[in-house]
């Protein structure tokens, strides 16, 4: 995957996710990244580095 500077792309969406899983050492802690739309819901998907979990709690940054 490409992971040029933030650009403004068509599909791409700034994004906070914080990761819910209770035993997880990023629990709780916010992590800003960029996404892109996928295909077909879930329009945009997360998974933590930390626990390898699907990001339940995306939050869409407004620039
Ligand atoms: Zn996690």
């Amino acid at each position: 995957m490409e992971a040029t500077e933030e650009e403004a792309m068509p599909h791409s969406q700034r994004m906070i996710a914080i990761c819910r899983t209770a035993a997880c050492a990023a629990n709780g802690i916010p992590y800003p990244g960029t996404y892109y739309a996928a295909p077909e819901p879930p329009i945009y998907r997360g998974v933590c580095m930390g626990c390898g979990q699907p990001i339940t709690d995306l939050v869409p940054v407004r620039e």
